[in-house]
């Protein structure tokens, strides 16, 4: 039964590294006439499917670890020790390897792989002290706890993910804040119709109306739009589209 769970792991981590591997390469490819975005939010679906994959596995360990606390049952010390240093050899590695990503779906994968070399330091430990002493409700007791640390990950990884797909206000950005930046500057009178959200969790974008004092001519405009982009350029926002309006201009968006 270990070694058939054993191999199911390995398949549907395979699996799903694959699919996140594939999908954050897909979300790197540009615009297309049905993707108008890009295909950055590939990349969220990525982090999506994994945190359910590793929601699944962790309660599936769970399922075979809470009964196995109660009657732990026979171990092979040895064979278990070298299966778990190879283990933390071979993630350790790939954890290592894949570290630097900043994406929410290459942080679910860093995660899936700690979690597995979290795993194979749980047996390491588990069989050292076994060795010792006569308390096999160790190797059940590390699958617990390593399932809780990865669930509570897990859960905090999808909620931003699930923030992003239904247009909330990304993290780092204050609606506040652009405001108050864009009401120093002399021209501008009135500031409506703000949206800000996120297409990845990275990349993030505004739209905004804003009334204006007088006339100004095309020029004028364009040096006026570089004003607001400079002025914005701290907000972590990599795509702003304006709308001047005049003073007397109606606006149906004015509180939408
Ligand atoms: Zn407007
Ligand atoms: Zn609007």
């Amino acid at each position: 039964l270990a070694i058939l769970s054993d191999a199911l792991h390995d398949l549907g981590d395979s699996f799903s590294l694959g699919l996140s591997w594939y999908f954050q390469k897909l979300s790197k490819k540009g615009r297309t006439k049905t993707f108008l975005y890009g295909y950055k939010r590939f990349s969220l679906l990525g982090a999506i499917i994994n945190s359910i994959v590793l929601v699944a596995g962790s309660i599936f360990i769970l399922t075979k670890a809470i009964p196995e606390l109660f009657n732990p049952g026979e171990t092979n010390v040895q064979g278990m020790l070298y299966l778990a240093i190879l283990g933390i050899v071979v993630n350790g590695a790939a954890v290592f390897k894949l570290r630097k990503g900043e994406s929410l779906n290459e942080k679910v994968v860093s995660l899936h792989l700690l979690e597995d070399v979290l795993g194979w330091v749980a047996v390491l430990i588990g069989s050292i002290i076994m060795m010792y002493t006569d308390a096999p409700f160790i190797d059940p007791l590390l699958s617990v706890l390593i399932s809780f640390f990865v669930l509570y990950n897990v859960y905090k990884n999808l909620k931003k993910s699930l923030l992003v797909i239904l247009q909330g206000i990304p993290e780092e950005i204050s609606i506040d804040d652009i405001r108050q930046k864009l009401k120093n500057i002399p021209k501008v009178t009135d500031i409506h119709d703000c949206h800000a959200w996120s297409m990845d969790g990275q990349y993030n974008i505004l739209t905004l109306h804003l009334r204006l004092d007088k006339d100004y001519k095309l020029s004028e405009q364009a040096k006026l739009k570089e004003r607001v982009r400079t002025q914005l350029k701290d907000e972590s926002i990599n795509h702003i589209t304006i709308e001047f309006e005049g003073q007397d201009e109606y606006c149906e968006l004015e509180d939408c």
